[in-house]
């Protein structure tokens, strides 16, 4: 059966409040983070961490970057 909330929540800065304050937090849970599969199918984050494991903690679920900027980023720091 279909889980509603991303399995990435534990770890996740953008569920856990680590944003909290932002005005987006409760919105991008709502369109992301509770909204099933395709709500995370959808996200960012989870895109980048499905790919290489993990994802740094500034990307936001609706990231102007590509996946492939992200990941060559991510590279290029030595984070992956
Ligand atoms: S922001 Fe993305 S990766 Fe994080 S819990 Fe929500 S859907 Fe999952």
């Amino acid at each position: 059966m279909e889980t509603a909330i991303c399995p990435n929540t534990p770890k996740c800065p953008i569920f856990n409040g680590i944003l909290e304050g932002t005005q987006y937090t409760s919105t991008y849970k709502r369109l992301y983070c509770e909204a099933g599969k395709a709500g995370r199918e959808k996200c960012m984050r989870y895109k980048v961490a499905t790919a290489v494991g993990k994802c740094p903690p500034k990307v936001l679920p609706n990231s102007t970057k590509s996946m492939e900027e992200i990941i060559s980023d991510m590279r290029a720091a030595g984070e992956i």
